[in-house]
């Protein structure tokens, strides 16, 4: 077993072209030097997001963006409405919950998508919510939300709109500006190909005022630090350098064919996994599957835990499994960054050699197969 396929949504395998750029000696970050990658890294990132709004970049896992932008945008007792339709999604719950904001859940079963009327709704009701909070791909159950339709309904209120895309951005459709998003949150580790250990924000003019109106606590992730240090293009802190040189690396290579194409290739990808899945006699889990992953439901009589870990063991192939609820009932493969059509044909192919070990009955090769169509 030599070759290994890490196929979980995040972290993500990198290339080796960024990993060769990320091996070279170490350089200050208070140079000029430094200052043409960041100023690189950042324009580059900007394209992928499709905005003209400032993307700020912390030294932190993605759950350091999602702080941000609740303890950036918010005083204490303000109101928010957070879509919780799976983990991630609850954790903006309670990040928000332990800086003493008050939160209007929107329950969506997992493995829904959420309705626009309700969120309509509840802003119609609670015309003083300041902010709506929700996720572009809610990873733990695979599952893409519209984010456009949901950003028409918000347009027309004042309340801001945040959006997590940590793992939707460059597998599933963005458009930060157009969609109307005040603040995107993302991380290093799943589309942008590169390790863990950088979060990003894009932050609006909207996002702004109610920037210079927040009043929750906030030393390290404070906009107004990044905004200043960003004028000149530089940092607060000390940059995360290693990995600021491969995110330019990584933005280059998506910008080289184009955030719609890398986008539309990983649709593909996904639309192969699925369509061998069904090949394979198996059921996706979601109702609005997303293209970064897959959650597939296991079949009768088979524990996911236990594919997951004779892929693992016997095959080199990482799956990730269901969470809270869903665990040993679903496995998740991702499709995102550096994940190419080679990873997801081995995937299958290990897939079908683990379900037969496990006695589940399917004809041989039909899996492969039926993405091999897609692929071709
Ligand atoms: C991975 C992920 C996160 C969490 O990011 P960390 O890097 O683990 O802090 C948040 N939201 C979504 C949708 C994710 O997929």
């Amino acid at each position: 077993m030599n070759k290994k396929y890490l196929m979980t949504p995040g972290p993500t395998p990198v290339p080796e072209d960024i990993r060769n750029e990320m091996a070279k000696p170490m350089i200050h970050h208070r140079t000029k030097e430094y200052q043409a990658i960041f100023k690189d890294a950042t324009e580059g990132l900007k394209k992928i997001f499709k905005t003209s709004n400032d993307v700020f970049t912390f030294t932190s896992s993605g759950t350091g963006a999602m702080e941000a932008s609740i303890v950036n945008v918010l005083s204490h007792g303000d109101k928010v409405i957070v879509v919780r339709g799976g983990k991630f999604g609850e954790r903006f719950g309670e990040i928000a919950k332990a800086y003493g904001v008050e939160v209007i859940n929107v329950d969506v079963e997992w493995g829904s998508a959420p309705k626009p009327e309700i969120i309509a709704e509840l802003l119609k009701k609670n015309p003083d919510v300041k902010a709506v909070y929700t996720t572009l791909c809610e990873t733990s159950t695979a599952t893409v939300y519209d984010i456009k339709a949901i950003g028409e309904v918000i347009k027309k209120t004042d309340a801001l709109y945040v959006v997590d895309v940590i793992s939707g951005l460059g597998a599933d459709d963005f458009e930060n500006d157009k969609w109307g998003v005040d603040i995107a949150v993302c991380g290093s580790q799943k589309g942008l190909m590169i390790p863990p250990g950088l979060a990003f924000c894009s932050v609006s003019p909207k996002a702004w005022k109610a920037v210079e109106a927040s009043k929750l606590p906030k030393f390290y992730f404070n906009f107004k630090k990044y905004k200043k240090a960003y004028d000149d293009t530089d940092t607060p802190f000390t940059s995360a350098i290693t990995l600021v040189i491969g995110l330019k690396k990584a933005v280059e290579r998506v910008n080289a064919q184009g955030i719609d194409k890398t986008i539309a290739e990983h649709q593909n990808q996904a639309k192969a996994f699925r369509a061998a899945c069904k090949a394979l006699g198996l059921t996706i889990f979601s109702k609005s599957p997303s293209s970064a992953v897959t959650g597939v439901n296991a079949p009768a009589g088979i524990n996911a835990d236990d594919l997951i870990k004779l892929l693992k063991t016997e095959l080199g192939v990482t799956f990730a499994g269901g969470q809270g609820d869903l665990k040993g009932k679903i496995f998740r493969v991702a499709h995102m960054g550096g994940i190419d059509r080679e990873h997801t044909i081995e995937a299958i192919k290990a897939l079908e050699l683990a379900l037969a070990k496990l006695g589940y009955k399917f004809k041989a090769g039909t899996g492969v197969e039926a993405a091999q169509k897609i692929l071709k």
